[in-house]
Protein backbone atom coordinates (compact mmCIF):
# COMPACT_ATOMS: atom_id res chain seq x y z
CA UNK A 1 0.00 0.00 0.00
CA UNK A 2 1.61 3.24 -0.95
CA UNK A 3 2.15 5.60 1.96
CA UNK A 4 1.35 9.24 0.52
CA UNK A 5 2.89 11.19 3.02
CA UNK A 6 3.31 14.62 2.28
CA UNK A 7 7.06 16.30 1.68
CA UNK A 8 6.65 18.62 5.35
CA UNK A 9 6.30 15.16 7.42
CA UNK A 10 8.86 13.36 5.26
CA UNK A 11 11.32 16.43 5.78
CA UNK A 12 11.08 16.57 9.58
CA UNK A 13 13.38 14.88 12.10
CA UNK A 14 11.89 11.98 14.38
CA UNK A 15 12.81 13.53 18.30
CA UNK A 16 15.93 12.21 19.19
CA UNK A 17 15.20 12.78 23.14
CA UNK A 18 11.78 10.93 22.76
CA UNK A 19 12.92 8.42 20.39
CA UNK A 20 15.60 7.17 22.83
CA UNK A 21 13.19 7.11 25.30
CA UNK A 22 10.93 5.06 23.94
CA UNK A 23 14.05 2.49 22.91
CA UNK A 24 14.47 2.11 26.82
CA UNK A 25 11.38 1.76 27.23
CA UNK A 26 10.77 -0.93 24.96
CA UNK A 27 13.88 -2.48 25.74
CA UNK A 28 12.81 -2.51 29.41
CA UNK A 29 9.63 -4.06 28.82
CA UNK A 30 11.36 -7.07 26.72
CA UNK A 31 13.18 -7.73 30.44
CA UNK A 32 16.24 -5.74 29.78
CA UNK A 33 17.86 -3.90 32.55
CA UNK A 34 17.73 -0.59 30.87
CA UNK A 35 18.39 2.50 33.48
CA UNK A 36 17.30 5.45 31.17
CA UNK A 37 19.45 8.72 31.26
CA UNK A 38 17.56 9.88 28.37
CA UNK A 39 14.95 11.83 29.20
CA UNK A 40 15.34 15.41 30.77
CA UNK A 41 12.11 14.54 33.15
CA UNK A 42 12.54 14.93 36.81
CA UNK A 43 11.77 11.97 38.52
CA UNK A 44 10.12 13.62 41.61
CA UNK A 45 6.06 13.75 41.96
CA UNK A 46 4.42 16.83 41.23
CA UNK A 47 3.99 18.36 44.86
CA UNK A 48 0.91 18.04 46.71
CA UNK A 49 0.16 21.59 46.83
CA UNK A 50 -0.42 21.60 43.17
CA UNK A 51 -2.02 18.01 42.90
CA UNK A 52 -4.76 19.58 45.17
CA UNK A 53 -5.39 22.44 43.26
CA UNK A 54 -6.10 20.05 40.20
CA UNK A 55 -8.63 17.82 42.27
CA UNK A 56 -9.94 21.03 43.69
CA UNK A 57 -10.62 21.78 39.46
CA UNK A 58 -12.38 18.67 39.13
CA UNK A 59 -14.59 18.53 41.80
CA UNK A 60 -15.85 22.22 40.86
CA UNK A 61 -16.31 20.84 37.16
CA UNK A 62 -13.61 22.93 35.56
CA UNK A 63 -14.94 20.95 32.29
CA UNK A 64 -15.14 23.06 28.96
CA UNK A 65 -13.17 24.89 26.77
CA UNK A 66 -11.25 27.29 28.36
CA UNK A 67 -9.90 30.73 26.39
CA UNK A 68 -7.73 29.91 23.82
CA UNK A 69 -5.36 31.63 25.41
CA UNK A 70 -5.96 30.32 28.27
CA UNK A 71 -7.87 31.47 31.88
CA UNK A 72 -7.17 35.55 32.59
CA UNK A 73 -6.54 34.14 35.65
CA UNK A 74 -3.83 31.66 35.01
CA UNK A 75 -2.50 35.15 32.49
CA UNK A 76 -2.53 37.17 35.54
CA UNK A 77 -0.66 35.25 37.63
CA UNK A 78 2.08 34.33 35.13
CA UNK A 79 2.46 38.48 34.66
CA UNK A 80 3.33 38.28 38.85
CA UNK A 81 5.80 35.47 38.45
CA UNK A 82 7.55 37.24 35.07
CA UNK A 83 7.82 40.55 37.69
CA UNK A 84 8.81 38.53 40.61
CA UNK A 85 11.44 36.42 38.92
CA UNK A 86 12.39 38.46 36.12
CA UNK A 87 11.42 42.26 36.58
CA UNK A 88 9.25 41.72 33.19
CA UNK A 89 6.00 43.49 33.01
CA UNK A 90 4.25 41.79 31.00
CA UNK A 91 -0.29 42.39 30.74
CA UNK A 92 -2.25 39.70 30.02
CA UNK A 93 -2.85 40.33 26.51
CA UNK A 94 0.67 39.32 26.32
CA UNK A 95 0.21 36.12 27.62
CA UNK A 96 -0.56 32.52 26.01
CA UNK A 97 -0.89 29.91 27.73
CA UNK A 98 -0.04 26.47 25.56
CA UNK A 99 0.13 22.79 25.64
CA UNK A 100 3.82 22.76 26.86
CA UNK A 101 6.85 25.27 26.08
CA UNK A 102 7.39 22.84 22.73
CA UNK A 103 3.77 24.14 21.35
CA UNK A 104 4.55 27.59 22.60
CA UNK A 105 7.77 27.72 20.26
CA UNK A 106 6.26 25.98 17.28
CA UNK A 107 3.64 28.90 17.18
CA UNK A 108 6.36 31.35 17.79
CA UNK A 109 8.12 30.33 15.00
CA UNK A 110 4.92 29.48 12.72
CA UNK A 111 3.64 33.12 13.05
CA UNK A 112 7.06 34.84 12.44
CA UNK A 113 8.94 33.01 9.99
CA UNK A 114 8.66 32.45 6.73
CA UNK A 115 10.29 30.06 3.91
CA UNK A 116 13.65 30.43 3.68
CA UNK A 117 13.98 32.62 6.74
CA UNK A 118 17.22 31.71 8.97
CA UNK A 119 16.92 31.25 12.37
CA UNK A 120 20.42 31.23 14.49
CA UNK A 121 20.86 28.19 16.78
CA UNK A 122 23.64 28.92 19.22
CA UNK A 123 24.90 25.01 19.45
CA UNK A 124 24.46 22.75 21.32
CA UNK A 125 20.83 23.48 21.31
CA UNK A 126 17.73 21.41 22.48
CA UNK A 127 16.42 18.78 19.45
CA UNK A 128 13.44 20.29 18.60
CA UNK A 129 14.63 23.99 17.61
CA UNK A 130 15.99 22.70 14.56
CA UNK A 131 12.69 20.42 13.35
CA UNK A 132 10.46 23.61 14.77
CA UNK A 133 12.13 25.72 12.17
CA UNK A 134 12.25 22.80 9.26
CA UNK A 135 8.80 23.17 9.78
CA UNK A 136 8.55 26.35 8.79
CA UNK A 137 10.72 25.85 6.02
CA UNK A 138 13.34 28.04 7.47
CA UNK A 139 16.71 27.35 7.62
CA UNK A 140 18.61 26.98 10.97
CA UNK A 141 22.29 28.22 10.91
CA UNK A 142 23.77 26.94 13.86
CA UNK A 143 26.49 29.38 15.78
CA UNK A 144 29.21 25.95 16.96
CA UNK A 145 30.66 26.57 20.36
CA UNK A 146 32.62 23.53 22.73
CA UNK A 147 33.52 22.41 25.75
CA UNK A 148 36.75 24.38 26.34
CA UNK A 149 34.11 28.06 25.93
CA UNK A 150 31.59 26.36 27.98
CA UNK A 151 29.52 26.08 25.47
CA UNK A 152 28.91 29.52 24.98
CA UNK A 153 28.53 31.38 21.75
CA UNK A 154 30.48 34.81 21.98
CA UNK A 155 29.49 38.24 20.48
CA UNK A 156 31.90 38.09 17.86
CA UNK A 157 30.23 34.28 16.60
CA UNK A 158 26.74 35.89 16.87
CA UNK A 159 27.62 39.08 14.50
CA UNK A 160 29.51 36.83 11.80
CA UNK A 161 26.44 34.65 11.67
CA UNK A 162 24.01 37.54 11.15
CA UNK A 163 22.75 37.46 7.38
CA UNK A 164 20.30 40.11 5.64
CA UNK A 165 18.05 36.83 5.87
CA UNK A 166 18.24 36.26 9.50
CA UNK A 167 14.70 36.07 11.51
CA UNK A 168 15.27 34.80 14.56
CA UNK A 169 17.34 33.64 17.38
CA UNK A 170 16.40 30.65 19.52
CA UNK A 171 18.03 31.32 22.75
CA UNK A 172 18.15 28.90 25.89
CA UNK A 173 19.98 29.21 29.08
CA UNK A 174 20.03 27.82 31.23
CA UNK A 175 20.91 25.58 28.45
CA UNK A 176 19.59 21.91 27.03
CA UNK A 177 21.62 19.82 26.68
CA UNK A 178 24.73 21.80 28.11
CA UNK A 179 23.57 22.95 31.29
CA UNK A 180 25.43 26.56 30.86
CA UNK A 181 24.01 29.73 32.03
CA UNK A 182 24.78 32.99 30.67
CA UNK A 183 25.38 35.48 33.06
CA UNK A 184 23.72 38.85 32.62
CA UNK A 185 26.80 40.66 31.13
CA UNK A 186 27.30 37.87 28.67
CA UNK A 187 23.49 38.56 27.41
CA UNK A 188 24.13 42.25 27.65
CA UNK A 189 26.88 41.54 24.91
CA UNK A 190 25.31 39.79 22.76
CA UNK A 191 21.83 42.15 23.16
CA UNK A 192 24.76 44.87 22.00
CA UNK A 193 25.26 42.87 18.61
CA UNK A 194 21.43 42.55 18.25
CA UNK A 195 20.88 46.41 19.21
CA UNK A 196 22.57 46.74 15.24
CA UNK A 197 19.96 44.39 13.96
CA UNK A 198 16.82 45.79 14.95
CA UNK A 199 15.00 42.85 12.86
CA UNK A 200 16.03 39.92 14.45
CA UNK A 201 13.64 38.53 16.60
CA UNK A 202 14.54 36.54 20.09
CA UNK A 203 13.04 33.56 21.85
CA UNK A 204 14.49 33.12 24.81
CA UNK A 205 13.75 29.81 26.48
CA UNK A 206 13.69 30.05 29.83
CA UNK A 207 11.93 26.61 31.12
CA UNK A 208 15.31 25.47 32.96
CA UNK A 209 15.03 29.01 34.74
CA UNK A 210 14.27 27.83 38.41
CA UNK A 211 16.92 24.46 37.85
CA UNK A 212 20.15 26.65 38.83
CA UNK A 213 23.09 26.17 40.82
CA UNK A 214 23.98 29.66 41.68
CA UNK A 215 24.11 31.68 38.61
CA UNK A 216 21.21 33.29 38.69
CA UNK A 217 19.40 33.20 34.57
CA UNK A 218 19.11 36.72 33.10
CA UNK A 219 15.71 37.52 30.44
CA UNK A 220 16.79 38.59 27.42
CA UNK A 221 13.45 41.03 27.44
CA UNK A 222 14.84 43.01 30.95
CA UNK A 223 17.31 44.07 28.51
CA UNK A 224 16.31 47.77 27.28
CA UNK A 225 15.74 47.74 23.26
CA UNK A 226 15.35 43.82 23.66
CA UNK A 227 11.53 43.80 25.17
CA UNK A 228 9.58 44.71 22.02
CA UNK A 229 11.43 41.71 20.28
CA UNK A 230 11.76 39.05 22.64
CA UNK A 231 9.21 36.51 23.42
CA UNK A 232 10.09 34.94 26.63
CA UNK A 233 9.18 31.42 26.98
CA UNK A 234 8.87 29.25 30.59
CA UNK A 235 6.64 26.49 31.74
CA UNK A 236 5.48 24.24 34.39
CA UNK A 237 7.43 20.83 32.95
CA UNK A 238 11.01 21.59 34.98
CA UNK A 239 10.47 23.23 37.85
CA UNK A 240 7.43 21.32 39.63
CA UNK A 241 7.90 18.12 38.27
CA UNK A 242 4.68 18.26 35.68
CA UNK A 243 6.36 17.02 32.54
CA UNK A 244 3.05 15.35 31.97
CA UNK A 245 0.92 18.21 32.55
CA UNK A 246 1.61 19.69 29.78
CA UNK A 247 1.51 23.75 30.21
CA UNK A 248 3.98 26.22 28.64
CA UNK A 249 3.27 29.70 28.29
CA UNK A 250 4.73 32.76 26.42
CA UNK A 251 5.30 36.42 26.96
CA UNK A 252 5.42 38.56 23.99
CA UNK A 253 4.61 41.60 22.44
CA UNK A 254 1.12 41.74 22.12
CA UNK A 255 0.58 41.48 18.49
CA UNK A 256 2.73 38.29 18.60
CA UNK A 257 0.31 36.88 21.26
CA UNK A 258 -2.48 37.77 19.19
CA UNK A 259 -1.32 35.48 16.28
CA UNK A 260 -0.36 32.93 18.40
CA UNK A 261 -3.40 32.68 19.98
CA UNK A 262 -5.06 32.81 16.09
CA UNK A 263 -2.74 29.97 15.64
CA UNK A 264 -3.92 27.90 18.78
CA UNK A 265 -7.61 28.87 17.72
CA UNK A 266 -7.34 26.23 14.84
CA UNK A 267 -4.47 23.51 16.16
CA UNK A 268 -5.62 22.74 20.05
CA UNK A 269 -8.20 25.47 21.33
CA UNK A 270 -5.57 25.64 24.06
CA UNK A 271 -4.62 23.46 27.01
CA UNK A 272 -6.35 21.35 29.34
CA UNK A 273 -8.33 23.11 32.02
CA UNK A 274 -7.85 20.78 34.44
CA UNK A 275 -3.97 21.14 34.36
CA UNK A 276 -4.41 25.35 33.60
CA UNK A 277 -6.24 25.74 37.04
CA UNK A 278 -3.08 23.76 38.91
CA UNK A 279 -0.29 25.64 36.98
CA UNK A 280 -2.40 29.02 38.90
CA UNK A 281 -1.11 27.76 41.85
CA UNK A 282 2.38 26.35 40.80
CA UNK A 283 2.67 29.66 39.35
CA UNK A 284 2.21 31.79 42.48
CA UNK A 285 3.50 29.60 44.85
CA UNK A 286 7.19 30.38 46.32
CA UNK A 287 10.02 29.10 43.95
CA UNK A 288 11.86 27.97 47.64
CA UNK A 289 8.96 25.31 47.67
CA UNK A 290 10.83 23.68 44.99
CA UNK A 291 14.02 24.40 45.50
CA UNK A 292 14.39 20.55 47.38
CA UNK A 293 14.34 19.50 44.36
CA UNK A 294 17.13 21.84 43.00
CA UNK A 295 19.18 20.97 45.92
CA UNK A 296 18.91 17.12 44.82
CA UNK A 297 19.67 17.79 41.43
CA UNK A 298 22.89 19.81 42.72
CA UNK A 299 24.06 17.15 44.66
CA UNK A 300 23.64 14.59 41.62
CA UNK A 301 25.22 16.60 39.75
CA UNK A 302 28.46 16.53 41.25
CA UNK A 303 28.64 12.69 42.36
CA UNK A 304 28.03 12.27 38.08
CA UNK A 305 30.79 14.71 37.47
CA UNK A 306 32.88 13.34 40.12
CA UNK A 307 32.35 9.73 38.67
CA UNK A 308 32.40 10.29 35.19
CA UNK A 309 35.68 12.17 35.82
CA UNK A 310 37.25 9.06 36.47
CA UNK A 311 36.74 7.64 33.54
CA UNK A 312 39.40 8.30 30.80
CA UNK A 313 38.02 9.65 27.74
CA UNK A 314 35.28 11.58 29.26
CA UNK A 315 36.18 15.40 29.06
CA UNK A 316 33.73 17.43 31.45
CA UNK A 317 32.93 20.91 32.15
CA UNK A 318 30.82 21.75 35.19
CA UNK A 319 27.35 22.42 34.25
CA UNK A 320 25.36 25.66 36.48
CA UNK A 321 21.80 24.43 35.81
CA UNK A 322 19.35 21.62 34.04
CA UNK A 323 20.19 18.32 34.93
CA UNK A 324 22.19 17.46 31.98
CA UNK A 325 25.67 16.55 31.98
CA UNK A 326 27.42 17.10 28.03
CA UNK A 327 31.00 15.54 27.77
CA UNK A 328 32.84 15.37 24.84
CA UNK A 329 33.85 11.73 24.33
CA UNK A 330 35.74 12.40 21.04
CA UNK A 331 38.34 11.04 22.62
CA UNK A 332 37.32 7.45 22.18
CA UNK A 333 36.32 7.99 18.03
CA UNK A 334 37.85 5.32 16.16
CA UNK A 335 38.63 3.09 18.92
CA UNK A 336 37.32 -0.17 19.11
CA UNK A 337 35.03 -1.16 22.00
CA UNK A 338 33.34 -4.44 22.66
CA UNK A 339 34.47 -5.69 19.21
CA UNK A 340 32.25 -2.21 17.86
CA UNK A 341 34.12 0.47 15.85
CA UNK A 342 33.44 4.13 17.46
CA UNK A 343 33.07 6.48 14.18
CA UNK A 344 31.50 8.91 16.15
CA UNK A 345 28.60 9.79 19.25
CA UNK A 346 25.53 7.97 17.72
CA UNK A 347 28.22 4.76 18.21
CA UNK A 348 28.71 5.52 21.43
CA UNK A 349 25.58 6.07 22.70
CA UNK A 350 24.57 2.97 21.06
CA UNK A 351 27.82 0.86 22.59
CA UNK A 352 26.45 2.01 25.94
CA UNK A 353 22.85 1.20 25.17
CA UNK A 354 24.02 -1.95 24.09
CA UNK A 355 26.86 -3.03 25.87
CA UNK A 356 26.02 -1.01 29.30
CA UNK A 357 22.16 -1.04 29.34
CA UNK A 358 21.99 2.67 29.78
CA UNK A 359 19.81 4.95 27.41
CA UNK A 360 21.76 8.24 26.51
CA UNK A 361 21.46 10.66 23.71
CA UNK A 362 23.80 11.57 21.01
CA UNK A 363 25.29 14.59 20.87
CA UNK A 364 24.53 15.18 17.13
CA UNK A 365 21.04 15.52 18.38
CA UNK A 366 22.16 18.82 19.72
CA UNK A 367 24.09 19.90 16.87
CA UNK A 368 27.52 18.96 18.65
CA UNK A 369 28.97 16.07 17.26
CA UNK A 370 31.56 15.27 19.55
CA UNK A 371 29.64 14.87 23.15
CA UNK A 372 26.21 12.92 24.59
CA UNK A 373 24.22 14.46 26.47
CA UNK A 374 23.08 12.38 30.37
CA UNK A 375 20.38 13.22 32.28
CA UNK A 376 21.06 13.12 36.09
CA UNK A 377 17.29 13.47 36.63
CA UNK A 378 17.10 9.76 38.30
CA UNK A 379 17.95 8.24 41.46
CA UNK A 380 21.45 8.58 43.09
CA UNK A 381 21.34 4.58 43.13
CA UNK A 382 20.74 4.81 39.38
CA UNK A 383 23.60 7.21 38.34
CA UNK A 384 26.03 5.30 40.35
CA UNK A 385 25.12 2.00 38.57
CA UNK A 386 24.98 3.52 35.06
CA UNK A 387 28.11 5.36 35.67
CA UNK A 388 29.94 1.63 37.01
CA UNK A 389 28.45 0.28 33.90
CA UNK A 390 29.61 2.79 31.29
CA UNK A 391 33.49 2.64 32.84
CA UNK A 392 32.99 -1.43 32.66
CA UNK A 393 32.54 -1.04 29.00
CA UNK A 394 34.64 1.07 28.09
CA UNK A 395 37.65 0.92 30.39
N1 LIG B 1 12.91 18.49 26.89
C1 LIG B 1 13.16 17.16 27.39
C2 LIG B 1 14.45 16.62 26.86
O1 LIG B 1 15.19 17.30 26.19
C3 LIG B 1 11.98 16.27 27.13
C4 LIG B 1 11.90 15.59 25.82
C5 LIG B 1 11.68 16.51 24.69
O2 LIG B 1 10.60 17.08 24.61
O3 LIG B 1 12.62 16.68 23.93
O4 LIG B 1 14.77 15.49 27.15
Amino acid sequence: MPQPLSDRINSLPISQTLAMAAKARELKAAGKDIISLSLGEPDFNTPDFIKDAAIEAINQNYNSYTPVDGYVELKEAICTKFKRDNHLEYKPNQIVVSTGAKQSIANVAQVLLNPGDEVLLPAPYWVSYSAIAILCEAKFVEIPSSIDDDFKITPAQLEAAITPKTKMIFFNSPNNPSGSIYSEEEYRALAKVLEKHPKIFILSDEIYEHINYGTKPFSFAAIENMYDRTITVNGLAKAFAMTGWRIGYIGAPQWIAKACTKMQGQITSGANCIAQRAAITAVLASPKKVQFMVDEFLSRRNIVLDLLGKINGFKLNIPEGAFYVFPDISAFFGKTIKSKKIQNANDFSMLLLEEANVATVTGDAFGAPNCIRLSYAASELQLREAIKRIKEVVS
